[in-house]
């Protein structure tokens, strides 16, 4: 694990902790959970043991909030294990960041120590059914009535929905404002009358943790749950916390993308055609060599990021592009294990399908790649313009 030179002995303690935890507690279940889409309760339950729900909440709310590069990294390693692990941190880590940067002292006395615990879930809801790309086209509106908000509207693929005690919500305060960016806030909601977790969403992979449709009907949230106390900031402060949601998925990336190329690695000298083991023949060897070398370029590219993110600067640039070239990376490497293992590639009862069918989460969710080329062109543009 060279890799982890830049980390100091604790963030290093914690990686080893998480990587013998997927080797000896998840790697022998996953196939039964993954198979009959089973929630990971126990997994969990250690993850919480562990401090896993804590890994970016800060030590006064009693976290142990790691670096950004050790984060990623022990986000690759419950990847490794199973990527709906890594996936059921995802979100919760988002709304951790939004507290502890925008909160009001009160939201992060309220939920901060709970969320490092795990004892609260969060997830954040921003997808609507008629589109999830273009966010300020979002439909869903809370109006303020008699000193209170009144939710109303529709979420869908929201991620951990049925179990999370906290959604950070982005929603429209002031539907007639101008760009409607001004107008969007995040509320901090909790489950209750008027919100309904209405169905499962069926997937082709990221089993065993449930991504839902989320109805409002004239829930009622007090104006207290505006992330940071004013309305009309949410935009910009889902954009913020996406950077953590982008190299998150970038690092979940890496996780498959490792076990994909670990598993060949390994098929690849056991397995042996015309004489000798496969690995030999040049076609297979050059796959090989591919693999490893696009997953490293990617984990140096999602590292580079996380290290800029730990040094204060904005990262909507550096985390778009770790997650476009580590979620593509990952896509082409779990193919390529498919090709190593033959038709065994192909079998259920080998973990390298599952990985053939997590990848494409990570090139579409938290922004498709798309979306993210669209951010880095901007970026790149003004910067440019700003010499
Ligand atoms: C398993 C899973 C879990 C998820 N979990 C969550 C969650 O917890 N919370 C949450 O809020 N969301 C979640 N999502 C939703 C995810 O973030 C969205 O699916 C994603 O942002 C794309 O939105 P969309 O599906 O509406 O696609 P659309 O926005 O309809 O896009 C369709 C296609 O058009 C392309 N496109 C759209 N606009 C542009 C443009 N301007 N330029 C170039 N191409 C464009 C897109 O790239 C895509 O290829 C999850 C999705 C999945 C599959």
């Amino acid at each position: 694990m060279g890799h982890l030179g830049a980390l100091d002995e604790d963030e290093h303690a914690i990686i080893t902790t998480v990587a013998e935890f997927v080797d000896k507690q998840v790697k022998p279940v996953v196939q039964r959970l993954e198979h009959g889409n089973v929630y990971p309760e126990a997994l969990i339950e250690q993850m919480k043991e562990l401090g896993i729900y804590g890994l970016a909440v800060p030590e006064e709310y009693g976290g142990v909030a790691v670096s950004m590069q050790c984060y990623v990294l022990v986000t690759e390693e419950l990847a490794r294990g199973w990527m709906s692990l890594a996936g059921a941190m995802g979100g919760h880590t988002v709304v951790v960041k939004l507290i502890s940067t925008f909160g009001t002292q009160d939201q992060k006395d309220a939920w901060l120590p709970r969320l490092a615990t795990g004892e609260v879930r969060a997830t954040m809801a921003l997808t609507e059914p008629q589109g999830g790309s273009d966010l300020q086209a979002l439909r869903t509106t809370a109006r303020e009535v008699d000193g209170e908000y009144r939710v109303s509207g529709a979420k869908t693929w929201i991620s951990n929905a049925r179990r999370a005690g906290l959604t950070a919500l982005l929603c429209k305060t002031d539907p007639a404002a101008r760009p409607a960016s001004r107008g969007m806030s995040v509320l901090l909601v909790e489950p209750g009358d008027g919100m309904t977790v209405s169905r499962d969403l069926p997937k082709l992979g990221y089993k065993g943790v449930e991504s839902c449709e989320v109805t409002f009907d004239d829930y009622r949230a007090p104006l207290s749950s505006v992330l940071g106390g004013e309305p009309g900031r949410g935009f910009g402060q889902m954009m913020k916390g996406l950077e953590t949601g982008r190299l998150q998925v970038a690092a979940r990336a890496l996780g498959v993308g490792r076990a994909a190329y670990e598993d060949a690695l390994a098929y690849a000298q056991t397995r042996e055609s015309f004489g000798k083991p496969i690995w030999k023949h040049q076609s297979v060897g050059n796959l090989l060599a591919d693999m490893a070398t696009s997953l490293e370029a990617a984990r140096q590219l999602t590292l580079y990021a996380a290290r800029e993110f730990d040094a204060g600067r904005r990262v909507d640039m550096e985390a778009g592009m770790a997650k476009l070239f580590a979620s593509e990376a990952a896509m082409k490497i779990a193919l390529d294990a498919v090709r190593v293992h033959g038709g065994y590639g192909y079998s259920t009862e080998y973990d390298v399908e599952r990985y053939f069918r997590d990848a494409p989460l990570m090139i579409v969710g938290e922004g498709t790649n798309e979306i993210q080329r669209n951010v880095i062109v901007s970026q790149l543009v003004s910067r440019a313009q700003k010499g």
